[in-house]
């Protein structure tokens, strides 16, 4: 089989380079097409930061492996890495942290083992980067969180934790304060978690999380979150197994998945041969796995993880008594331990599976619809106005504006309302959110809201808006902080 191969910069080349000696020691059953992606690309005018070639190899692949890329600071191009992500729909970003024997912390000096994985959503939340600054003063960021690709992800995190045998399956959000967006994910994680009644399923609100991770990491086993809170609830677990340089990760998509490491090119380093390929080398291993190349995993992962228990590092970790080796002594010390096993982690050597075909063959885009409500109605609207007045008077002149079809129902100042009551202590700034309803609760039409946006553009420049709709008795927004 065949799959793509993404050197990257900095680093990259060094750490792939000695991950792929490895795979071929071992004889894994691969072959490479390298594909031309990272800076070097951008500066050649490709503004996603790869060539179509390699976008048309990838695709044709299905298995991108990829060492870290740089992304070219003021130029206003996006970075490759998340570009990647969305364009091929990687919706879940696992990875696995573990004790890992000889790379010493807290947690492994107390005797306390870790075995984590992290399931993050990958596509959606404020990682769209949709964001305007709606007057000089503010910036606004939109969070897009879809049922569709909600459940996605949702489903693969239990399912892998079906496979691999979990004792629990947690989701982290923060419901409590973003109860729409926030709401829907956990929703979507209680549907999901009645198909797999042997899994114990819980939730977890994300601070109390990060905590209870830190005083009691044994106590996790598999953790799904949003894109935001996953990023940065991965890296605190990274943390806690030694930090980035032994992190894997695998970003999962239906048809495409990417395997690389989390840390980034370690300019500091570069073309020195002494960078750690430790990550790399274990986001590799989750492919081969993946692949379905079980016996090869599991003897160069024995082979990695009794390396670190002999105490051979590079020199970013362990004991600095002991000379540290360059990043080619040390894959080569991987080489020279397969078929060795670590006393602590030794992984079971099962046989290879038959390698899965990936890629499918698309017609069209899928469309992920799920879920049409009945008895939709709009009730409202929400316009974001910029004005440095106080409430009183904008709710005086926006009162002239209601007209017979609209009732003005509140103000609010960064989510807390101002008007009709509010507190003197608010600070405000100058972009406010006036809540307009209709005025016995009766349907509007887009037009009713058109005539209202056009009048009040009167008075006040208006940022930005949204509808307030009703889906049967559910408010289908928020209420102001106060309301
Ligand atoms: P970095 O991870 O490159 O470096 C942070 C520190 O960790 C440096 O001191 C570096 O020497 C060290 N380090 C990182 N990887 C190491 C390894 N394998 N072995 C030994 N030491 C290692 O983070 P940064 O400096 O913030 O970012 C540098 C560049 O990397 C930026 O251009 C950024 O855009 C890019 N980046 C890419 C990815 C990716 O491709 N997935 C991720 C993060 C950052």
């Amino acid at each position: 089989m065949k799959i793509a191969v993404a050197k990257g910069d900095g680093i990259g080349p060094e750490i792939m380079d000695a991950v792929l000696k490895i795979f071929e020691a071992n004889k894994v059953p691969l072959e490479y097409e390298l594909v031309e992606m990272g800076k070097w690309v951008f500066d050649k005018g490709f503004s996603n930061g790869m060539t179509p070639e390699a976008q048309h190899t990838i695709e044709n692949l299905g298995i991108l492996f990829k060492g870290p890329m740089e992304t070219p600071k003021g130029k206003g191009v996006k970075s490759v890495n998340v570009t990647a992500r969305k364009t091929w729909n990687t919706y879940a970003n696992k990875r696995v942290f573990q004790t890992l024997h000889g790379v010493d912390t807290v947690f492994s000096k107390a005797g306390i083992p870790i075995d984590i994985t992290v399931v993050r959503e990958n596509i959606e939340d404020t990682y769209g980067g949709i964001e305007h600054m709606l007057t000089h003063d503010v910036a606004l960021s939109r969070r897009f969180i879809t049922r569709p690709g909600s459940l996605q992800v949702i489903r693969y995190a239990f399912e892998m934790a079906k496979k691999k045998g979990a004792r629990r399956i947690t989701c982290g959000h923060k419901a409590n304060i973003m109860k729409i967006t926030d709401g829907l994910f956990l929703e979507c994680f209680y549907e999901v978690a009645k198909e797999y009644p042997e899994l114990k399923s819980d939730d977890v609100i994300v601070d109390d999380l990060c905590m209870k991770l830190v005083t009691r990491p044994d106590s996790f086993d598999v953790v799904v979150l949003t894109n935001l809170q996953g990023d940065i609830v991965s890296d605190l677990c990274a943390g806690l197994v030694g930090g980035l340089g032994f992190a894997p990760s695998a970003n999962i998509g239906d048809h495409i998945c990417i395997f690389e490491a989390v840390h980034g090119t370690a300019p500091d380093i570069a073309g020195k041969n002494i960078a750690n390929p430790t990550a790399l080398l274990l986001s590799g291993i989750a492919m081969l796995r993946h692949l379905g190349l079980m016996e090869n995993a599991a003897i160069i992962e024995n082979a990695l993880l009794y390396t670190l228990e002999q105490g051979d590092r590079t020199g970013d970790f362990g004991d600095k008594n002991k000379q540290a080796l360059n990043t080619t002594q040390f894959s080569e010390a991987i080489i020279n331990n397969f078929g060795k096993k670590p006393e602590q982690g030794a992984k079971e050597l099962l046989p290879n599976m038959p390698v899965t075909q990936t890629v499918f063959k698309l017609a069209e885009n899928p469309m992920l619809v799920s879920k049409e409500m009945e008895n939709e109605k709009i009730v409202g609207v929400d316009l974001f106005i910029e004005s440095d007045a106080q409430p009183e008077i904008i709710a005086k002149k926006c009162q002239r504006h209601a007209g017979v079809k609209f009732n003005l129902i509140n103000i609010s100042n960064r989510g807390t309302q101002v008007w009709p009551t509010g507190s003197i202590y608010t600070n405000l700034v100058n972009q406010y959110n006036v809540r307009f309803e209709s005025l016995d609760g009766s349907p509007l039409h887009q037009q009713d809201v058109l005539g209202l946006y056009v009048s009040l553009s009167g008075d006040f420049k208006i940022c930005s808006s949204e509808l307030l709709n009703m889906w049967g008795d559910k408010k289908a927004y928020s209420l102001a902080q106060g309301q």
